[in-house]
């Protein structure tokens, strides 16, 4: 069924609990943490528990969860005092803009100076 764990999916790991993390926050339906490899003084990842592969395709077949996933990243931002000056929020999607985990992520990147475009 759409959204089911993959037994081959390290995020699945991570929302079962198999793989560590260190925990950020938690809903019903979203789960974030701290990146393993931080690009920014605050690097956090966050997941929806259902799986799909990106951010797309999740929001084309769980609207809710994925407006979740852009609400959990607002409040990150707010309780890691990422809103002043700014903060960014990147879905890479594709193996050619970056994305090594096929299980659909936000980045919440801050805390320090955020070029645009980026790299
Ligand atoms: P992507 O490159 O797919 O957009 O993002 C995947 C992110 O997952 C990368 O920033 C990478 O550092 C992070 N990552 C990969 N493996 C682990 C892990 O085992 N634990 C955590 N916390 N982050 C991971
Ligand atoms: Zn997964």
């Amino acid at each position: 069924m759409a959204g089911e764990p993959q037994a081959d999916c390290l995020f699945c790991k991570i929302v079962a609990g198999t793989v560590p993390a260190t925990v950020v926050r938690e809903t019903e339906t979203t789960f974030a943490f701290r990146d393993i490899n931080p690009q920014a003084p605050t690097h956090v990842l966050v997941i929806p528990k259902v799986h799909y592969p990106d951010a797309a395709s999740l929001a084309e077949a769980e609207p809710a969860v994925a407006a979740d996933l852009l609400t959990e990243a607002g409040r990150i931002a707010l309780d890691e005092k990422l809103t002043d000056p700014g903060y960014r929020i990147v879905f890479n999607t594709g193996v050619g803009a970056g994305q090594t985990v096929f299980h659909a992520h936000a980045h919440v990147l801050g805390g320090r100076g955020l070029e645009w475009p980026p790299g």
